[in-house]
């Protein structure tokens, strides 16, 4: 089977990336971020219908709808996405078309696929890690492919994250270029080029065996990580590093070139795990040599629709690292469930 469609991605990557940067420059509250979500939806959606041929169906499993756009009190909105889904249509140059209001609503209703177990589907987090884009922190624009539910391609864009290393540090180091894009298609490893464009260079994550070098990532946002728990992992593992805390899948992309050594999240009791939070970033890990499961150590299965479903945390590291790392999250884990119902 072939990935052409790596092209296209990048195609749909630059285009995202300048409906981005106006929707950051145009205003400060939170409806740019909204622009931009369904924005970027649409366009990224726009180019992979465009340049999928009329004989293969399409199908996309994207986190925006258009219910909230359809309510009393948005036409204000509506008309900004419209808006700026044409200008950026007309700047690019790449296709002369345009959308109508009803014509966003149901360019972004083109998201609503169920995913499963069968055919090809793409996964679209339009903007994945809302709040570090609005601090003018680290987000991505995280797509990947589907194939008989698993995962046979993902592209990262991180325009916030340094081409070049980030070591301990949070976000980018000063006076190092900015704008990542990480790549991977099944069996052929992972790379990264700059987001303006130079020579993509293989990446591989790190070889460090002993967790006492380890550093490891987790959400930036408490509220999206029990940081008792990984706390506690960390000190059973002895690594030594404080937590390097970054939003959204750039925390995968920063794994796979070895910036890190291991990546912990375990959302709060009751959050539901979304494909596209992870399809993307985990192919880049895995293609980088690097192994993504959930807290019981078993693959992650995107097989199931648009949910994830699983019972705890996803951890990701490296080969050397990963039996010492499920050790002591099964024990932290066991800890904390006695802690919480002693008998
Ligand atoms: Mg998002």
């Amino acid at each position: 089977m072939q990935y052409q469609d790596c092209e296209n991605v990048s195609t749909a990557t630059a285009v995202q990336k300048d409906i981005l940067h106006s929707g950051v420059q145009s205003k400060a509250d939170k409806s740019p971020v909204t622009v931009a979500d369904y924005g970027s939806q649409i366009l990224v959606s726009l180019v992979l219908k465009m340049e999928t041929p009329a004989s293969t169906s399409f199908s996309m499993v994207a986190e925006e709808d258009s219910e909230e756009l359809r309510k009393e009190g948005a036409e204000e909105i509506l008309e900004n996405i419209t808006e700026l889904v044409n200008e950026t249509i007309v700047d690019d140059g790449t296709y002369s078309m345009y959308f109508s209001k009803e014509g966003i609503l149901s360019a972004i209703d083109d998201g609503k696929s169920e995913g499963g177990p069968s055919g090809r589907h793409w996964v679209l987090d339009p903007i994945d890690g809302t709040k570090g884009f609005l601090r003018g922190d680290q987000y991505a624009i995280a797509l990947a492919l589907l194939d008989e539910g698993k995962v046979v391609l993902g592209v990262l864009a991180c325009p916030n994250l340094s081409l070049g290393s980030i070591g301990n540090l949070n976000g980018s180091s000063s006076g190092d270029q900015v704008g990542a894009l990480f790549s991977a298609t099944i069996g052929c490893g992972a790379e990264v080029e700059s987001l303006q464009g130079s020579p993509a260079q293989k990446i591989s994550v790190c070889s460090i065996d002993d967790p006492v070098n380890a550093s490891f990532f987790e959400s930036y946002e408490g509220a999206h990580s029990m940081r008792d728990l990984t706390g506690s992992i960390a000190e059973k593992l002895g690594v030594q590093a404080p937590p390097v805390r970054i939003d959204s899948q750039a925390k995968y992309g920063a794994l796979a070139r070895g910036d890190g050594a291991i990546y912990l999240r375990f959302p709060h009791k009751g959050y539901r795990e979304k494909i596209w939070d992870h399809a993307a970033g985990s192919i880049v890990v895995t293609e980088a040599g690097g192994v993504v499961t959930d807290a019981s150590g078993n693959d992650l299965d995107f097989s199931k629709g648009r949910f994830l479903d699983l019972d705890t945390g996803i951890i990701a590291t490296n080969k050397q690292l990963m039996p010492s790392l499920l050790k002591v999250v099964q024990e932290a884990i066991k800890e904390q469930n006695q802690a919480a119902s002693p008998l």
